[in-house]
């Protein structure tokens, strides 16, 4: 089976649902997805979004972002991040997303490694907010069309350049989608880990199909594991129990009930030390406590959480949870510049399957729907440039 697209975009996260919003609306437009749209990590993020206050925020927010990343970070598209990021913000506004506000103004909090509250956030649900708000407006438009339970299980490549995408659904296994223009946002790589975050079918297919091709990769080693996801002896996704619960006040316990580390100190530093308490402890887990934020705060900010913990049998407004590091985030990728292009022309990637450097050898907390947001919206502006100087 053959079809022509004007644009193909892999992916209905956030960074494949915000291109498609971005892109010219005289272009047709076909995004697919593995699963389900409401199966994405981005439907998952939980702590909020970074944007730069003020003025007076920006250098606070670059130098938090590159000693998070071990100053290893792409220094243009950390800039580029920061400074894009009130725009993104009222741009999801303008699409209706609702973000917690305090006496009519925005409240912000914070996470590991930030030195001070700069983190949006619509309860302890802001992904599931954003995704879904987009997802409605993309409904809206007449040019594109979603497809589920559609598999890229190839790339088309002519003469060096890339030509579209192979896919297959339960019916057809080889759909040959002929585009100008091809957008890779595939997600993360957890669904190959035993203990991950992140939706099993995210195994990193755009990463394999980029590299059978020659496609130029990046820091195929950084990957991030966060240091609290709810113990448990099931199997499949892991519960993330939000650093932004750290940032109001939670604690972290060893076995005898002790505390034993910062706990707003950046993930790997903190993941890393409670491996080493677990080892020391012979147990499996650790103990956080998040009696302290107070009962009314945890109702109103970490209804998820809190309800989620209640139905495995823990109230966590007044007992402690057992907590163990997973895997969480890919910082590495399909290398790009900070349009969004591949080395492969026609080929762009964006959100977690990208690598255009922001974060480094680690992620700052909250950073990444931004970075998603902020680049797709960069690769839709390149493509429709790129039309522009066709026409020429
Ligand atoms: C539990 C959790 C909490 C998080 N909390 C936060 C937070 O508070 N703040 C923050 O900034 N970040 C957070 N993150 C990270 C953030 O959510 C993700 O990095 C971001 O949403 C990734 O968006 P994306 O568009 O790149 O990918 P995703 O949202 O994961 O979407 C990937 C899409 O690609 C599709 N796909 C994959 N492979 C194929 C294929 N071969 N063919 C067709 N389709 C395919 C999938 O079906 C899916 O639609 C969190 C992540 C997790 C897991």
């Amino acid at each position: 089976m053959k079809m022509k697209k004007d644009i193909v975009i892999v992916g209905t996260g956030i960074s494949g649902l915000f291109a498609a919003l971005n892109l010219p609306k005289n272009k047709d437009i076909l995004i697919i997805t593995k699963s389900d749209v409401e199966s994405s990590d981005s439907f998952l993020a939980q702590g909020g979004i970074c944007v730069m206050r003020d003025e007076d925020d920006y250098q606070s927010y670059f130098e938090d972002t590159m000693k998070a990343g071990h100053y290893e970070n792409r220094k243009e598209s950390v800039e580029i991040m920061i400074r894009s990021s009130r725009e993104i913000i009222n741009d999801l506004i303008g699409y209706g997303v609702e973000f917690e506000k305090k006496d009519g103004n925005f409240a912000y909090t914070r996470e590991g490694a930030h030195s001070r509250p700069r983190i949006l956030y619509h309860k302890d649900i802001t992904g599931k907010e954003i995704t879904n708000k987009l997802l409605e407006q993309v409904k809206k438009l007449k040019n594109v069309t979603i497809a589920e339970y559609t598999t890229m299980i190839d790339v088309l490549e002519e003469n060096g350049k890339c030509a579209g995408i192979v896919a297959e659904n339960e019916t057809e296994k080889n759909i040959k989608i002929y585009a100008d223009y091809t957008i890779l946002a595939t997600g993360g790589i957890g669904g190959r880990y035993r203990n991950s975050t992140n939706f099993p079918h995210l195994t990193g297919d755009a990463i394999e199909i980029s590299r059978k091709h020659g496609v130029k990769l990046e820091n195929l080693d950084y990957v991030q594991i966060h240091p609290t996801t709810l113990y448990s002896k099931k199997p499949g996704r892991r519960f993330l129990i939000s650093e932004s619960v750290r940032g109001e006040g939670a604690v972290l316990y060893n076995k005898n009930r002790e505390r034993f580390v910062n706990e707003l100190l950046p993930r790997d530093v903190v993941t890393k030390e409670i491996c080493g308490q677990m080892e020391k402890d012979e147990t499996d887990y650790v103990w956080l406590s998040m009696e302290h934020i107070g009962r009314e705060t945890i109702l109103k900010h970490f209804p998820n959480i809190y309800q989620h913990c209640l139905e495995e049998g823990y109230d966590v407004t007044r007992e402690c949870i057992p907590v163990v590091p997973a895997q969480h985030y890919f910082m590495g990728g399909i290398w790009v510049d900070s349009d969004s292009r591949t080395s492969m022309e026609r080929l762009f990637a964006i959100g977690e399957t990208s690598c255009n450097g922001v974060h480094g050898a680690n992620r700052l907390a909250s950073n990444s729907l931004l970075e998603s947001l902020v680049f797709s919206k960069r690769a839709a502006e390149k493509i429709k440039r790129l039309y522009e100087e066709e026409r020429v």
